[in-house]
């Protein structure tokens, strides 16, 4: 008898994979189509970290096994990297090298909790993976929705805390909305957490994931969450930052001054250890050494998201105006984004509705593509506009 949580994890594949799949095929068929789906990065790994990458292959002791947490220069030189970022303090024994923010986050949501009672708050919209993560855990997801602009919803926040609350997911900049909480929703978000947990009387963690964290543009800036809460535990992957997804390597990391520092690392170690989480892609640990904190070129995404924000609204539909990441939101007219997906997906268009981001109503752009893909989209809108009689 198999487990049916996991069959059925297995069997139902979310819906951006199922859209990335179906583009796929019509590829491979030759037929073209204006994939929007996954958050892929389109631009190239920087020169200086492929060399890096190269030079590792080449080295035997490179590929051994390294401690279960990461190398120590590794984990000692993402701790100089953070520290570099405020004034919120790291050592490399406060960082756990992983395989992706995924990890990382699955790592940490069965650390923090034990009973199928605890709960960890999510900020709509979210990633669609959280509340696997989170119901894989044995704990439940607590969804808090949004105002306009995406912006967290404050005062759902404060009742959605109970004394089961565990943790608050923060994900900064945020998929799939693009929107960048600024130092105010912060600082609100930390007077809110540190009011509750004098009243629970234990500290409810602050997750940060934080994939997209040098993806930012013009003159925004992020703000460093462990500066402005102590009990923080970031999730980063250099998935977006360096388009290495595939090759799924991140890190957990707990400032110094974190409550329970030292339990709440070996609980987060033994979290991942126990599914066999140890001992993350030795080779991409070298690259961490060894990197000089150069990230890609990220001006390819913001060209291509102001081009699909002017050719949206010229085309008459609603569209959020991201600062971060590389996503971008359009409403549906008639307030069904499946329908809209659909009707998408059928002029060879592929955009994911952001019902299962706790977005209902719109569907998300990934704008990760290359310049020509969203120059071939701008006639597959126009139509989609016209079968909306938005033009
Ligand atoms: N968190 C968010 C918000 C993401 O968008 C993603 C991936 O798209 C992840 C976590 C997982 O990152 P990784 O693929 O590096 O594990």
């Amino acid at each position: 008898m198999l487990n049916e949580k996991m069959l059925s994890l297995g069997k139902n594949r979310s819906k951006i994979r199922d859209l990335f799949e179906y583009g796929k095929v019509l590829k491979e068929q030759g037929k073209t189509v204006c994939d929007f789906t996954l958050g892929n990065p389109s631009v190239k790994t920087p020169e200086k970290v492929t060399q890096i990458l190269i030079d590792g292959l080449e080295k035997a002791d490179v590929h051994a096994y390294t401690q279960a947490q990461g190398s120590k220069l590794s984990r000692q030189n993402i701790a100089n990297d953070l520290n570099k970022k405020g004034n919120a303090k790291f050592c490399a024994d406060g960082v756990i090298l992983t395989c992706g923010a995924a990890a990382s986050l699955c790592g940490v949501f069965k650390a923090i909790t034990s009973s199928n009672l605890d709960e960890i708050v999510v900020l709509a919209p979210y990633f669609p993976e959280y509340k696997v993560f989170i119901e894989s855990a044995g704990a439940k997801q607590v969804t808090v929705g949004f105002t306009q602009d995406f912006s967290p919803d404050f005062s759902a926040l404060e009742k959605a805390i109970s004394k089961n609350t565990k943790a608050i997911v923060i994900n900064n900049p945020n998929n799939p909305s693009g929107k960048v909480y600024d130092e105010n929703d912060v600082l609100t978000l930390c007077k809110i957490l540190n009011k509750k947990s004098a009243e629970i009387g234990r500290p409810i963690y602050l997750i940060s994931d934080e994939p997209y964290r040098e993806i930012v543009f013009g003159k925004t800036t992020l703000p460093f969450i462990p500066d402005f809460y102590k009990n923080t535990i970031i999730c980063y992957s250099y998935s977006k930052s360096l388009s290495l997804p595939g090759e799924r390597i991140g890190y957990v990391a707990i400032p110094n001054e974190i409550c329970s520092f030292i339990d709440l690392y070996a609980g987060i170690l033994g979290s991942l250890r126990a599914v066999g989480y140890v001992c993350a892609p030795s080779l991409f640990q070298y690259m961490i050494e060894n990197f000089d904190g150069n990230y890609s070129d990220f001006s390819i995404y913001e060209n291509n998201l102001n081009n699909l924000i002017t050719t949206l609204k010229s085309l008459n539909f609603t569209c959020n105006e991201p600062k971060g990441a590389f996503y971008l939101m359009i409403k549906a007219p008639d307030g069904d984004g499946e329908k809209l997906s659909e009707t998408a997906k059928e002029l060879g268009l592929l955009i994911v509705p952001a019902d299962s981001f706790g977005a209902k109503g719109w569907a998300r752009i990934a704008t990760c593509v290359s310049e020509k893909t969203v120059q071939e989209s701008k006639p597959l809108f126009e139509k989609l506009a016209k079968a909306y009689n938005l033009i």
